[in-house]
Parts: structure tokens; C-alpha cells; sequence
């Protein structure tokens, strides 16, 4: 084989490693059918059950990857023992690549983009603006691209980012997927300044 057959079996092994284990993240949620409860991206989101539920299938999506990891790296190993020797190396490369960033959330640095933590956070602030102690009589909490707030009277109620939530894309189909393959579906606006929310 060639030096370019070479580049070019690793640079698909690689690619295919690193969207294939993606999928499920990646189109699970986006059909139009899927989204009717919410407003259209890049819109802000009002806080329901619906969203709630959301953010857990994502989260469980985002961890089905791994199981479509395993059976990439398998796919892989094949390939370097009988196949193509480059492609299976990019498969493993990419994929135990994405494994272990991954698997190092569990021991510190950055979490996944959605979490059942968060989901209960919503839940809260959900509660929260139905009780006595709402942020005023019409409390209608909000998820903006760098905040939850009221859409009644503005006031900050969670000074969390919003994720990708698996809507249908604004920027259309090619460019949502090449911007999730990028963000990951981390959130891309960062959290407010700590002294925004600091007058409570
Ligand atoms: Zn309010």
C-alpha cells in the first residue's frame, strides 16, 4: 500500500471512529416529529417535564456511545488482525480516544453535557417557580443559551449554559453535525460572571 492509501485508510478508520459511536447523540432527537413540546433552535426553552425527560434520554444516549464504542474498537481489532492495518488503527485510535475522555469525568475534570444532576436541577427550579417563594406571580422560568431565567421578570434563576438539547439545528443539518462532532453537545456559550447572580 502507498503512503496515501495508507493516510487515507487511517484518516476514514478515524473519522468513522470518531461520528460512529456519536450517532445516537448525534440524530436520535433531531426528526422534526420529536420536538413539537419545544420551541425551534436556537431558541430559549421554557423549563417543562418534557425538557426534563430530554436531557435524560440525551444523557442516556451520550452513554450509549460506549457500547457502540465497544463494538467499533471490535470492528477495529478485525480489521488490524485480517483487513486493512491503518483503517483498524484510526477505528481504535479515534474511538478509545473518545473512551477515555470519556471515562476520565469519573475522576475529575469536565462531566458529561447532560447529567441526572442537571436534570434534577431543572426539577427544582421548576418547583420552585410554582411555590410561594417564586421570583414573582407569573414565574415562567426559561432556558437561555447562558442562563435559566425568568421570562417575566428577567431575574437569573440558574447561571447554567444549555447544552445542545437535540433539537433540529438552526444552522442546518451539515453544519449542526459538524458543530456537535466539535462542541460534543457541551454548551457553547460560557456561564454568566459569578457577581450577576451574586446580589441574592
Ligand atoms: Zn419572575
Amino acid at each position: 500500500m502507498t503512503i496515501t492509501g495508507v493516510i487515507v485508510m487511517f484518516s476514514l478508520g478515524s473519522f468513522i471512529g470518531h461520528v460512529g459511536p456519536r450517532l445516537p447523540a448525534l440524530y436520535m432527537t433531531r426528526a422534526r416529529g420529536f420536538n413539537v413540546r419545544f420551541p425551534a433552535h436556537p431558541h430559549p426553552i421554557p423549563l417543562s417535564p418534557y425538557l426534563t425527560q430530554r436531557v435524560l434520554h440525551l444523557r442516556s444516549f451520550y452513554w450509549s456511545s460506549m457500547i457502540l464504542a465497544a463494538i467499533t474498537l471490535l470492528f477495529g481489532a478485525a480489521s488490524l488482525k485480517w483487513g486493512s492495518a491503518p483503517f483498524g488503527f484510526g477505528l481504535w485510535v479515534a474511538t478509545s480516544w473518545m473512551v477515555l475522555s470519556r471515562v476520565q469525568s469519573a475522576v475529575g475534570g469536565r462531566g458529561p453535557p447532560w447529567t441526572k444532576e442537571m436534570a434534577i436541577g431543572l426539577q427544582l427550579v421548576m418547583n420552585r417557580a410554582s411555590s410561594s417563594g417564586a421570583c414573582c406571580v407569573d414565574a415562567t422560568p426559561v432556558w437561555f443559551s447562558n442562563r435559566i431565567a425568568c421570562e417575566s421578570c428577567d431575574e437569573v434563576l440558574d447561571p447554567r449554559p444549555r447544552p445542545d438539547l437535540g433539537r433540529p439545528r438552526s444552522d442546518g443539518r451539515i453544519m449542526g453535525m459538524l458543530r456537535m462532532l466539535i462542541s460534543d453537545g457541551y454548551p457553547l456559550a460560557a456561564p454568566p460572571d459569578e457577581d450577576s447572580t451574586s446580589e441574592e
